[in-house]
């Protein structure tokens, strides 16, 4: 087959390389998994079987490029994979390194699904599927920056979730209501509802919910504050 008169549209194919000696994020995100979540009836805010096989599969992603990948964090439907500065993985191409973390990742989901869903066969119709970004983090303070960023959101839509959700349940609120009564509400404003009006302590929540996941090259699954930890994450990175 080589050589043949049509290989010159090869010459049409671009390989966009990613910078040298920056760190590499790769970024996973569910397509629609608000409705996904409602089609398997995940639990609402958080249904621990689909956070636990998010991190199965990024475990498998983890453990697979090990010696490239430095840590992942993730929340809901979203995975971040921080690679190593100075990887040379596919050359550093930019569509080969998205492709092949976001397929191993999704592979995984279906793959293990069973595993965590025993009772709820994968419909055809309502399969899960993935969007995939890389960035390059120009030094440790982007990389260390990024990776606060996302625990940090995982906190806000975290306590806004679970406050917004107990009123549904607890204190048969309407959505709409239940939105109108968190609008332009501090922090501590929701922490205060949740407690004095659902009777539900925030500090008392799940570690994996209030964290996210965070998972080490060795493949250890912990729900630590990664803001605090952040500077012992990278140690000698
Ligand atoms: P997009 O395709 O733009 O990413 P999306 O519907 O996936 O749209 P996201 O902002 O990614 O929107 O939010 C993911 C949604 O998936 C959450 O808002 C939540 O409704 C649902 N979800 C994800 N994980 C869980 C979970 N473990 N338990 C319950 N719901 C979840
Ligand atoms: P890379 O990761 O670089 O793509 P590769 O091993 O996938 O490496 P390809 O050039 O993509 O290399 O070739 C795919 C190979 O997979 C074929 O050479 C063949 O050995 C095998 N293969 C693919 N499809 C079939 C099939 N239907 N039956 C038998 N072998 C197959
Ligand atoms: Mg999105
Ligand atoms: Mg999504
Ligand atoms: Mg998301
Ligand atoms: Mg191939």
């Amino acid at each position: 087959m080589a050589n043949s008169r049509f290989e010159y549209v090869r010459q049409f194919e671009t390989h966009e390389k990613l910078l040298p000696d920056t760190y590499i994020l790769v970024r996973i995100d569910g397509k629609k998994f608000h409705d996904f979540s409602k089609c398997y009836d995940f639990e609402k805010p958080n249904d621990v079987r689909a956070l636990k096989l998010m991190n199965a599969s990024a475990k498998n992603v983890v453990l697979q490029y090990r010696n490239d990948i430095i840590l992942a964090f993730g929340e809901s439907d979203e995975y971040s994979f921080i690679i190593k500065r100075q990887s040379v993985l596919y050359n550093r191409r930019k569509d080969k390194l998205s492709t092949l973390f976001v397929s191993l990742f999704t592979a995984n989901y279906v793959a293990l699904w069973d595993k965590f869903f025993p009772e709820r066969k994968l419909d055809y119709k309502h399969l899960p599927f993935f969007d995939s970004r890389c960035v390059c983090y120009p030094n440790l303070q982007t990389i260390k920056d990024y990776l606060c960023w996302r625990f940090v959101d995982t906190h806000i839509n975290n306590l806004y979730n679970t406050v917004f959700w107990q009123l549904i349940i607890k204190c048969r609120l309407t959505p709409r209501e239940a939105e109108q009564k968190l609008c332009g509400t501090l922090s501590s404003d929701k922490q205060e509802i949740l407690f004095s009006e659902c009777g539900i302590n925030y500090n008392n929540e799940p570690e994996m919910f209030k964290k996210g996941s965070l998972i080490t090259r060795k493949g250890d699954i912990l729900h630590i504050d990664v803001v605090k930890e952040i500077d012992e994450l990278f140690d000698g990175f």
